[in-house]
């Protein structure tokens, strides 16, 4: 960070005094995570951060380390990726002109070694002694000598430019990949998820195919949390996912829709095969023992209920999400630990 003046400094330090107290106060860990967010709000250099956090603190919540989590998830994760593409824009940028900038330099040193050789020719011809000669030839290989140099020293700024272009095209492959997965989970988030579904909805459409998606939801999720915490929770949602990922084919999409909602598409898979599938996960979660990892302790098993929905044309995702979700609504109604199934349309 470049301060402008000592002025812009002293703000910072008062701004940093603040988050730190603010963390302090609140009781919260002190991981970078934390700092930048609260940082960000004393600094309101991010207008959201500041409405969201002033919203939670009016409507009386508590401040918690997951309440930051999912902030800072949701308005500085990806404010970090940008600016980690637009770093990388910056040196490829700067790799160009520094090549660029040697590849003139050779090609004017080459013009001048090519002057220099016509010059030497001449005098080889016109040399009157051998003293006349050896200076001629001693010209003409030293600056054979700076113009391998010269080549070399090209060859190596190639090598390290290439070397720093794929270093950037990995990191920018780990941003994206980033962008697209959920922090605590590792599975795809609502962001992938939505854009699979727009592929899937495209793609299905004009094939005729079939393809279901399922939607998926921890059973008294909240009294889990209330009673063993969010930590307990946090993994509670890790178990699922791991469980989900572990139950499904390699074409499956599983995502973690939002808080402790999951979302699964399914290419070619019925309404009577998503419901299996859907049963089949249900069990395999209701059946894993949540173990508290400092204890030891069996801390009880967690249910999902389940909605699935077959694709039905629909021309929007949301319209499809929506029908697997009343579904979804039904099971929870009917007493949760259960599948339901939209009815088919038409
Ligand atoms: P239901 O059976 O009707 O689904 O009840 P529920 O308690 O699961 O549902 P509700 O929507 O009332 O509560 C969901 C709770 O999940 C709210 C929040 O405390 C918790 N939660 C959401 N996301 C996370 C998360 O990422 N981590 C943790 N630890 N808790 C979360
Ligand atoms: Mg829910
Ligand atoms: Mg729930």
């Amino acid at each position: 960070m470049s301060f402008v003046n000592e002025k812009e400094r002293e703000q910072s330090q008062i701004v940093s005094g603040k988050a730190l107290d603010r963390i302090a106060q609140e009781e919260l860990v002190p991981t970078p995570e934390n700092y930048e967010l609260w940082y960000v709000y004393y600094s309101r250099s991010v207008p959201e951060v500041v409405r969201v956090i002033d919203g939670i603190v009016e409507s009386g919540q508590t401040i918690n380390d997951y309440v930051c989590g999912e902030i800072y998830n949701r308005f500085l994760s990806d404010l970090r990726n940008e600016e980690a593409v637009r770093n990388a824009g910056d040196q490829v940028q700067n790799a160009i002109h520094n090549v660029s900038g040697m590849v003139e330099g050779v090609k004017n040193a080459t013009k001048s070694y090519g002057s220099t050789l016509e010059t030497v020719t001449r005098q080889i011809g016109v040399a009157k002694s051998q003293d006349d000669l050896k200076k001629a030839v001693s010209v003409a290989s030293e600056s054979t000598a700076s113009m391998i140099e010269q080549n070399m020293r090209l060859e190596e700024m190639l090598r390290e430019s290439s070397q720093i272009m794929e270093e950037l095209k990995r990191d920018l492959e780990h941003v994206r990949r980033e962008a697209m997965t959920d922090g605590l989970t590792g599975l795809a988030n609502r962001k992938c998820f939505d854009g699979e579904m727009d592929r899937v909805i495209r793609d299905y459409a004009d094939r005729r195919g079939v393809f279901s998606i399922l939607m998926l939801d921890i059973d008294y999720f909240k009294s889990f949390n209330d009673n063993f915490g969010h930590q307990v929770g946090d993994q509670v949602l890790r178990l699922v996912a791991r469980t989900l990922k572990d139950g499904l084919k390699g074409k499956d999409v599983a995502a973690r829709y939002g808080g402790e909602e999951f979302s699964i598409i399914l290419p070619d898979t019925d309404l009577s095969g998503a419901v299996i599938v859907g049963n089949a996960l249900r069990k395999a979660v209701a059946g894993k023992d949540v173990i508290n990892r400092s204890t030891g302790k069996v801390l009880g098993r967690i249910t999902l209920s389940v909605g699935v929905a077959e694709f039905a044309g629909e021309k929007t995702a949301e319209l499809l999400i929506s029908r697997a979700d009343e579904a979804l609504y039904t099971a929870k109604h009917n007493g949760r630990n259960q599948v339901a199934a939209a009815p088919s349309k038409g």
